[in-house]
């Protein structure tokens, strides 16, 4: 349970000052929700939304010295007033009408305080006759005379310390003013609870951090402009927090997991040499580097914790296969889990030809094996008949039991998270884990994403490809494309035809695949196939089927293939709004083609104008098919868009990290998490239980449900 100390910073933003459902639903739109089912942001959450600039009040020239255009403050006496007489009670004006003029003076000179809504009580009580108050805003100059538009801050002279000299100004939402956010945020600060330290002294000296309480301080009300620098002590302070509980995170699940010694796996090489005799191409030098690593690592009494990282279309699966052949060969089971249902099947269909050729009993275990068939799945699960077993996570659901799991294969990691790895884990004894993506992640990335892991990777693709032409087409020219995927069709070609989204919605104006279907039906007949993620499981399968079996030619597809499915012999795809795809997304879908001996054609239907980053994106899969360089300029480009947008961290999943401005604290924060949980391994020492505080500040408290699992 979370201890209730830390019960403010989880407390609904609602009961922040000026927070009504109607704020709270913007500042959800801000944050964004951390959960599906979340409906309020948390006060925390508030806090951890770090200043996109600030805006500098210091200057205080007087009124004769204020330059045309500069923000300052002015201590002024009020002389008179002059109210409009079309204003309104309420304060409204009527278009074009004069406004309310307050005319104020200090030693220097005199200012005009302009409004052209307010309501005279307010304006006559915030800004008393002949009395002195501080104003702060932007001077103009017309004709010899100073003016204040609406100044940003009225204070008066003894509650000056209310006006935020340097005031922090965040990514906003329309419809939530700076007023109410600063309100709100000022109120979250209040409600930081008395922490214990949970950083190193000596480090903390060293990086001359704050308290994480003074950092957010810092952050929010900062003193010089240079506060909420990424670089600034307060900053990198917050950054470190974050950085630490994620590698805490990852370190706990790999000191728990490793610490189950694994059990060496020697094998026989006996079922690898049968399915290499069987496959019908050579491994690539990288495939068979990748299975040295693994079977290695088997061998060692040490669990193996490996991830294999190979572009799309790298042949990942050949090897897994082969991890489990030596797995079965040393007498245990391996599970291979896949994200969706399409992809376990499909992984079914390729290997379990294979394995069960070389002696291998193969099953498939997924949400839709149900009754018998699934009783029969899981006693033979159980009694060990089966050597390896494929599904989804299914796998690891209560009533499966395993007779002996010694290697569990995650494929496509990053849908997966860490709470789910550990129940598969439980499984078995101390299985060894390999871990299959296909998302080229930039180096910087794996180290927050995974830890550090052993990393096996696939550079080359299988000989013999031909590379993918990418073309891109405004969707104008959507008659003449239909006219060439006919001929395409006609030469025995086949299309993997991409809809954004299942169903028209109101606000998003995408073609829908069922739409793309009917009006596609009359042209391409009973060589059409669909395939969506509402259909059912079994509706899908069939799609699939009759797509690789050539019976359909055209699959019109949402994303669902996005990941991993594999029809060698498909050479075209086209993607409709391809300007609504991220880079990496596009990516994938194009490594859907490319896969056999072919030459294959990537079509990407856009539709313009297009804004500078779709542009960019677009470009950068014409230039390149090299997953690397994709990662590499999908990070630039969405750094480059959230500097235009609103996202503030340049990296994902983090708020105030960024590993751009913080790889230095990054490498420190992995080392560090190493060597606590070396000496604390269920943190109980007096910083050990500060760093579960810590833990549940930053949401990694799946990791400590596994100190108490023990
Ligand atoms: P991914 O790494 O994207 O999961 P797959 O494992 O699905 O890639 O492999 C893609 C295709 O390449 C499959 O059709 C597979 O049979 C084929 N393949 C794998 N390894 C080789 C190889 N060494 N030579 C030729 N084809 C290969
Ligand atoms: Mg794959």
């Amino acid at each position: 349970m979370r201890p209730s100390l830390l019960d403010p910073l989880f407390a609904s933003v609602r009961t922040l000052a000026g927070v009504g459902p109607k704020i709270s639903a913007l500042l959800l739109k801000l944050l964004g929700a951390e959960s599906a089912n979340m409906l309020e942001p948390r006060v925390g959450q508030l806090l951890f939304l770090p200043p996109a600039s600030v805006i500098d009040r210091r200057n205080r020239p007087g009124v004769a010295f204020a330059e045309a255009g500069a923000i300052v403050t002015l201590e002024v006496t009020i002389d008179h007033y002059q109210f409009s007489p079309s204003a309104t009670k309420t304060g409204a004006f009527m278009r074009g009408s004069v406004p309310h003029r307050v005319f104020a003076h200090d030693d220097t000179g005199e200012v005009t305080l302009v409004f052209f809504h307010a309501q005279r009580a307010w304006l006559e009580k915030s800004l008393p006759l002949g009395e002195k108050v501080i104003v702060s805003g932007k001077v103009e100059w017309f004709n010899g005379r100073a003016s204040m538009v609406h100044p940003d801050h009225i204070a008066p002279v003894d509650g000056s310390e209310d006006l935020p000299l340097i005031e922090p100004v965040y990514p906003l939402t329309a419809g939530l003013s700076p007023k109410t956010l600063a309100r709100a945020m000022r109120d979250a600060l209040t409600r930081i609870p008395d922490l214990p330290e949970w950083q190193d002294k000596t480090l903390m000296a060293r990086e001359n951090f704050p308290t994480f309480s003074q950092g957010l301080h810092h952050l929010h009300m900062p003193q010089e402009p240079e506060d909420i620098a990424e670089n600034s002590p307060a900053r990198r302070r917050l950054a470190y927090d974050e950085f630490l509980a994620g590698q805490m995170a990852l370190a706990l699940v790999r000191a728990k997991t490793r610490r189950l010694s694994g059990r060496p796996l020697m094998g026989t090489g006996r079922i690898i040499t049968q399915i290499l005799a069987n496959l019908p191409y050579r491994l690539t030098k990288g495939q068979e580097q990748a299975v040295k690593d693994i079977i290695r690592d088997l061998k060692a009494p040490e669990r193996m914790l490996r991830l294999l990282q190979g572009d799309v279309g790298s042949g990942k699966t050949v090897v897994g296969l082969l991890a489990m052949a030596h797995a079965a060969e040393s007498g245990g089971q391996s599970a291979l889990m896949a994200p969706t249902e399409v992809l376990a099947r499909q992984h079914f269909a390729t290997i379990a030809p294979l394995a069960e050729k070389a002696g291998l009993k193969t099953a498939l275990l997924t949400g839709r094996e149900k009754g018998k068939e699934r009783q029969r799945i899981l006693t033979a699960l159980a009694d060990g008949t089966i050597h390896i077993i494929i599904g989804t996570h299914a796998l690891f659901q209560e009533k499966v039991d395993y007779n002996d799991l010694v290697l569990v294969i995650i494929d496509e990691q990053h849908r997966f998270g860490v709470h789910q790895r550990l129940q598969l884990t439980a499984k078995g004894t101390a299985p060894d884990m390999l871990v299959m993506t296909a998302t080229p992640i930039p180096r910087t990335l794996v180290l927050t994403a995974f830890g550090d892991m052993d990393v096996s990777k696939l550079t080359e693709k299988p000989a013999g490809r031909q590379p993918v032409t990418t073309a891109i087409v405004p969707v104008e020219r959507l008659n003449e494309i239909v006219e060439r995927m006919k001929n395409a069709i006609k030469q025995g070609q086949k299309i993997y035809w991409i809809c954004p989204l299942v169903e028209e919605s109101e606000h998003v104006e995408l073609t829908s695949a069922e739409e793309r279907f009917q009006s596609f039906l009359p042209i391409f007949g009973n060589k059409l196939g669909l395939i969506h993620g509402r259909m059912s499981g079994q509706e899908k399968d069939e799609a699939m089927l009759a797509f690789k079996r050539g019976d359909t030619r055209l699959l019109i597809a949402t994303t669902v293939i996005e990941v991993g499915v594999d029809v060698p012999d498909a050479t075209v795809i086209v993607i409709e709004h391809a300007e609504r795809f991220g880079l990496s997304q596009l990516h994938q879908l194009r490594g859907r083609v490319g896969r056999g001996d072919k030459p294959s054609t990537c079509l990407l239907l856009y539709k313009g104008p297009l804004g500078e980053i779709a542009k960019a994106r677009l470009q950068v899969m014409r230039e390149t098919e090299d997953g690397f360089r994709i990662a590499e300029e999908d990070l630039k480009l969405r750094g480059e868009g959230e500097l235009l947008g609103t996202r503030q961290s340049g990296t994902p999943g983090f708020k105030l990290a960024s590993v751009e401005a913080h790889a230095d604290l990054l490498e420190t924060a992995r080392k560090d998490a190493r060597l606590i949980l070396e000496r604390d391994i269920n943190l109980q020492s007096e910083r050990g239980q500060a760093l579960r505080l810590l833990l549940y500040i930053f949401g990694r408290d799946e990791a400590i449900r596994l100190l108490r699992a023990g």
